[in-house]
């Protein structure tokens, strides 16, 4: 995080807008601001230090104690619109910002494997909202979050890795996420990984939770043991797929 100065700031108010006029010299708008200089939904850096964005105030009166400023962003490198509503507190005519909230809210740059991404996109989302959760510390929400992700991943993989059973995934009660871990992981070193996160995680459903903090610190990187898993036996099926063809071209 950065401090700039942003200049300009118009009232959202109307009504202060008028009175601005009057007994407000407008330059007096300036505010210290915290800027982080990335990008909050493609994580591409980029410089926050310009005034090519929008900034307004919800100042209604000379008197308040607290206002935000509303920054409207475009990010120069996915072209997509981004708000950063400053929160600020006024203490003895002194402007601070005491924190701030960013919209759309995104989780921290998540770096899931594209393959990955195309197998199970209802994965990726579940997880990157879990993690948007836990930024936002709703610890009562991301582990089942973490539960429901995972049930995706497990199931979306299963059906990519055994077509002929894709039927039977999608619709046979009996096809729980025990029962396809059981069946599609079973010889796999992600098995214990995936077993663990399934306690860790019906815990987080049941009205007597038993999961400590560092159980579900140890839930999320077992679900990262678990891509990894995946990412490399997608890896290797590519790899064994070369080695089919060559050799077929060798007889
Ligand atoms: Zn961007």
């Amino acid at each position: 995080m950065n401090i700039i100065k942003i200049n300009n700031v118009q009232p959202l108010n109307n009504d202060f807008r008028q009175r601005t006029n009057e007994d407000i010299v407008q330059n007096d708008l300036n505010f210290d601001v915290n800027v982080s200089d990335e990008c909050p939904i493609c994580h591409f850096g980029i410089d926050m230090s310009n005034d090519k964005w929008i900034n307004f105030h919800d100042i209604s009166s000379k008197t308040q104690e607290k206002f935000n400023i509303i920054s409207v962003h475009c990010c120069p490198h996915c072209h997509n619109g981004f708000v950063v509503i400053h929160h600020i507190k006024v203490n003895e005519n002194v402007c601070i910002e005491k924190s701030q909230s960013v919209y759309p809210a995104t989780a921290p740059n998540l770096q899931i494997d594209e393959d990955i991404r195309q197998i199970s996109p209802e994965f990726y989302e579940i997880y990157n909202q879990c993690l948007i959760a836990k930024k936002n510390n709703l610890n009562h929400i991301y582990g089942m979050g973490f539960r429901k992700a995972l049930e995706k991943l497990v199931k979306d993989y299963s059906i990519y890795s055994h077509r002929e059973d894709e039927k039977w995934i999608r619709t046979n009660r009996k096809a729980t996420l025990h029962k396809c871990i059981e069946k599609y992981f079973k010889d796999s070193d992600a098995k214990t990984a995936l077993m663990a996160c399934k306690w860790i995680g019906n815990n987080e459903t049941h009205y007597e939770n038993c999961n400590t903090d560092e159980d579900l610190e140890l839930f999320e990187g077992l679900i990262e043991d678990v891509l990894y898993y995946i990412h490399r036996e997608i890896r290797n099926k590519k790899a064994e797929s070369i080695n089919d063809m060559k050799g077929t071209k060798q007889l």
